[in-house]
């Protein structure tokens, strides 16, 4: 839920503040938004993302009886909550194996690689279903996040080092940075 824009390293200590304060949805739903913001900062969209993680702890524990919820559709209801943190939620916290965690990293490489053509990572998740292997679903996102922020970058994707180079077709890749 902090992630979204945000460079891991921040998001990384920003959530480390945040569970010293708090460490459960019982005490994160009594801490005050302006707290959660001074403790989240410098997050984008941090005054956002505050009260979100109040609303959806808060939701938690009235709605579902202080357990963070194991289904798509009970997940997709708590405020900020998206496709993305869903899956990833799934995945890492209910050890599910019946789901892919798109986020711009899996979207953008998956297009140059043609193992699809979408146009938004919703649609890009769906149609990973269809061609990747079952056994690779919950580690798609690990492995395309990792290789998207070192080798298959956002802007010049370092093509002339990368061990995939003589069978990617580069879709989309306009000009390849200098490693
Ligand atoms: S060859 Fe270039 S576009 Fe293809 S996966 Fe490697 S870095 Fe990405």
């Amino acid at each position: 839920m902090l992630s979204a824009q945000t460079r891991d390293a921040v998001t990384a200590a920003a959530s480390s503040r945040l569970f010293r304060g708090a460490r459960t949805p019982r005490t994160l739903a009594k801490l005050p938004v302006a707290e959660i913001e001074r403790l989240i900062y410098p997050v984008s969209f941090y005054r956002h993302k505050a009260v979100h993680v109040r609303q959806t702890c808060e939701q938690i524990m009235s709605r579902f009886q202080g357990r963070v919820p194991s289904t798509m559709e009970d997940l997709l209801t708590l405020p900020g909550v998206g496709r993305k943190t869903a899956n990833l939620v799934l995945i890492l916290a209910h050890s599910s194996a019946d789901n892919i965690c798109v986020d711009t990293h899996v979207h953008r490489i998956a297009n140059r690689l043609g193992w699809v053509a979408t146009r938004t990572p919703e649609e890009t998740e769906h149609a990973l279903y269809a061609v990747a292997r079952r056994r690779w679903w919950p580690l798609i996102n690990l492995y395309l996040v990792t290789w998207g922020q070192n080798v298959c970058r956002p802007v010049y994707p370092l093509c002339g080092v990368c061990v995939l180079v003589d069978v990617c077709p580069k879709i989309g890749v306009v000009k390849a940075g200098k490693a």
